[in-house]
C-alpha cells in the first residue's frame, strides 16, 4: 500500500513472507506442510488441517509484495529485500528491516543466519559486507564513519547488549535536536567486517547471560541492531566545503509472536507476554496508520519499540517486514495469525 511521506511523495512499507522448510524433527514426527506458496502470484495459501471442518479452517489465501519458499537463498533475500535499503542508508536516509513471526519460524536465521559458509549469512552480515565494499570502492575524498549499537527490549525495559552490565535498564529520552534516543547506550565505531562479527557475538552472549541471570526467555525480547553511517564528501574543491549525510539502519529481530492462549502462561509470565503482544500490536498499529496515510495521528508513543523506531518508520524512510512462517500443519493457527498481521502492514 502507498503512504505519504513527510516530503509528500508516496512511499511503501514492503511486506514479504518467507516460509522455512520443514525441519528434520517435524518430518520425523510425521508432520505435513499446510502452506502453499505461489512465487509468481506472490500468494500464500494456508490449507485445511485434516480432520477440522469448521469454517474457521477453510483454506485462506493472502497476497504480499513477494513470497519466498524454502528454495530461497540467504543471498536472494538480501538482494531482494535489504540491498536497496542499505544503499539508501549510505546515501543518508533511515531504514528498517523487521523480522516477524512465531518462535522457531526463522527470524534469526533471516537476520543473522550462520557464520559459515558465507552463503548462509543473514541480512546483518550481508549488510556489513555491502557497506564496507561500498566504502572501499568510494572516492578517496569521501569519508565514512560507521557506528553500531545493539539493544534488546524485554518486558518494556531496554538493555544494552554491548555493555558488560547486562542487568542495567536504560532510559528513553527525547530532545528537540536528536529526537528519541537511549541514554547511555553504547555506540561503537567499526572499521571492518571482522569488528562487526565480533560485536554481534558479544551482544548475543550478553543477551544469553542477561536472560539466564534474570530468568528470562530471550525469544520473548526484541533485539535491535542499529548501524549509523555518517558520510562526508567534498562538494567544492576550491574551499574544501563538505557535505555530510547521516543515515540509520535498524535491523530488528522481533519477539516471538505466538499468542497467549496457546502458551498456557500464568502469573509473571502471563504479564510479560501481555506486554510483548502489546508492543507487537502497537508496531502493527503504527505501520498500518502509516500505510493508510489518512491518520493524522501515528501512535508511536504506545510502546518502547515504536518510540525507538519512530525516526526510522515514518516520513523519509524505508521499511521492510519479513514475516516468517513454519510450514508444519500444527502451526496452522499461528501461521494464519502471522499472515493476518503482515497483511495489515502492507
Ligand atoms: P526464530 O528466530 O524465529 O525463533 P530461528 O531463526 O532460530 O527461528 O530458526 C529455527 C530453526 O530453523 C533454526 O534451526 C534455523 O537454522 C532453521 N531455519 C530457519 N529458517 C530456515 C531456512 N530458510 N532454511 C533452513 N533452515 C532454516
Ligand atoms: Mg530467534
Amino acid at each position: 500500500a502507498a503512504r505519504h511521506s513527510v516530503a509528500g511523495c508516496k512511499e511503501r512499507v514492503q511486506v514479504v513472507v518467507r516460509c522455512r522448510p520443514l525441519s528434520g524433527k517435524e518430518i520425523f514426527a510425521g508432520h505435513k506442510s499446510c502452506i502453499r506458496l505461489d512465487t509468481e502470484r506472490h500468494t500464500v495459501q494456508v490449507q485445511n488441517v485434516a480432520g477440522r471442518f469448521s469454517s474457521e479452517f477453510s483454506p485462506k489465501t493472502f497476497t504480499f509484495d513477494k513470497v519466498y519458499d524454502e528454495s530461497c537463498t540467504q543471498k536472494q533475500i538480501y538482494r531482494d529485500v535489504a540491498h536497496s535499503i542499505v544503499h539508501s542508508v549510505m546515501c543518508g536516509y533511515n531504514g528498517t528491516v523487521l523480522a516477524y513471526g512465531q518462535t522457531a519460524s526463522g527470524k534469526t536465521y533471516t537476520m543473522e543466519g550462520c557464520d559459515h559458509p558465507s552463503d548462509l549469512w543473514g541480512i546483518i552480515p550481508n549488510a556489513f559486507e555491502h557497506i564496507f565494499n561500498h566504502i572501499r570502492q568510494s572516492q578517496s575524498s569521501d569519508s565514512f564513519l560507521v557506528r553500531i549499537s545493539y539493544l534488546e527490549i524485554y518486558n518494556e525495559e531496554i538493555r544494552d547488549l554491548l555493555s558488560p552490565d547486562t542487568k542495567k535498564k536504560l532510559e528513553l529520552k527525547e530532545s528537540p535536536e536528536t529526537g528519541v534516543y537511549v541514554k547511555k547506550l553504547t555506540s561503537l565505531t567499526v572499521n571492518s567486517f571482522a569488528d562487526i562479527s565480533h560485536l554481534l557475538m558479544v551482544g548475543k552472549k550478553n543477551r544469553a547471560v542477561g536472560a539466564t541471570a534474570m530468568n528470562q526467555d530471550s525469544s520473548r525480547s526484541h533485539s535491535i541492531f542499529t548501524v549509523t553511517i555518517e558520510s562526508s564528501s567534498i562538494v567544492s574543491q576550491e574551499n574544501g566545503k563538505t557535505h555530510v549525510r547521516v543515515g540509520k539502519l535498524n535491523l530488528v529481530d522481533l519477539a516471538g509472536s505466538e499468542r497467549l492462549s496457546k502458551s498456557g502462561a500464568t502469573g509473571e509470565r502471563f504479564k510479560e507476554m501481555t506486554k510483548i503482544n502489546w508492543s507487537l500490536s502497537s508496531l502493527g498499529n503504527v505501520i498500518s496508520a502509516l500505510v493508510d496515510g489518512k491518520s493524522s495521528h501515528i501512535p508511536y508513543r504506545d510502546s518502547k519499540l515504536t518510540r525507538l523506531l519512530q525516526d526510522s518508520l515514518g516520513g523519509n524512510t524505508r521499511t521492510v517486514m519479513v514475516a516468517n512462517i513454519g510450514p508444519a500443519d500444527f502451526n496452522y493457527e499461528e501461521s494464519i495469525s502471522t499472515l493476518r498481521y503482515a497483511n495489515r502492514a502492507k
